[in-house]
């Protein structure tokens, strides 16, 4: 979710703020980065890899391909709109799949992002990770970081998670996706959820939140069932990037917190 940029941020946001509503989302931006390869083979380059039957097996961990992290893929890829599996309890401190937690991290943090799911970098198997740190904190304007109560967390690694909404209260903001790379939309998000998992050692975890991380949840969360955000962004709110700041349509929700109507 989310990848921040201060050279965008500062480009954009400082010169076309937007009137009519101050509660953008940062305009983030996420850096092609062709000198990676991809995770799997038919789109790798020829050198610096190993087949992508290592990864899977958990022979792939070489010092050559620990260096040279995955990309990203991208919306349309069918890893993304299918449902990821869970990964066996008795595998978790596997090499393969603390290979795959430690590859998340990096592509994580080099996109910058404040989230990634498996299936991001071709892997379907339950498991996000995400981070939001003062300084990607920052780089955003106050009021904004107010209205969407985002607050820094330390590094969380969240193996087969289990997503619970709380409360009757939602959030209305722009996101955006590292797999669909240049665009925002609004996305209507509970405003508190409980998740329960496992951590990278296997031990059971159970985190509350609310606001941006509790956000950050539900989008990764939801990329483990095969759902972006673009499945369900607010009608008329999708643009690009650079448009993030302009007004929205005529009828659309404002953004900001709304309690669920009680039927
Ligand atoms: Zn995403």
């Amino acid at each position: 979710l989310l990848p921040i940029s201060k050279t965008l941020f500062l480009q954009t946001s400082k010169s076309r703020r937007c009137p009519f509503h101050s509660l953008h989302e940062s305009p983030n931006f996420s850096p092609k980065s062709p000198h990676f390869h991809h995770f799997r083979q038919y789109k790798r380059p020829p050198s610096k890899v190993s087949p992508s039957s290592a990864w899977f097996s958990g022979f792939g961990s070489n010092k050559k391909t620990a260096e040279v992290l995955p990309e990203i893929v991208k919306a349309g890829d069918p890893v993304l709109h299918e449902p990821a599996s869970e990964v066996p309890i008795e595998e978790i401190g596997s090499e393969r799949v603390q290979k795959i937690v430690d590859d998340m991290i990096g592509v994580m943090r080099r996109g910058p992002g404040v989230g990634l799911a498996a299936p991001q970098i071709g892997i379907p198997l339950r498991i996000i990770v995400l981070e939001d740190t003062k300084e990607y904190i920052s780089y955003a304007p106050k009021k904004e970081i107010e209205a969407q109560d985002r607050r820094s967390f330390d590094l969380l690694v969240i193996i087969n998670p289990r997503l619970q909404k709380k409360g009757n209260k939602t959030a209305l903001f722009f996101e955006g996706c590292l797999s669909v790379d240049g665009f925002r939309a609004v996305v209507e998000r509970h405003l508190e959820v409980e998740v329960t998992g496992f951590n990278r050692d296997g031990t059971p975890l159970q985190i509350y939140a609310r606001g941006w991380q509790a956000r950050i949840l539900q989008h990764e969360y939801d990329h483990l069932d095969g759902t972006i955000y673009v499945d369900k962004f607010v009608p008329r709110t999708f643009r690009t990037v650079e448009n993030v700041d302009l007004p929205l349509p005529v009828g659309c929700p404002q953004l900001g917190v709304r309690s669920l109507e009680q039927a």
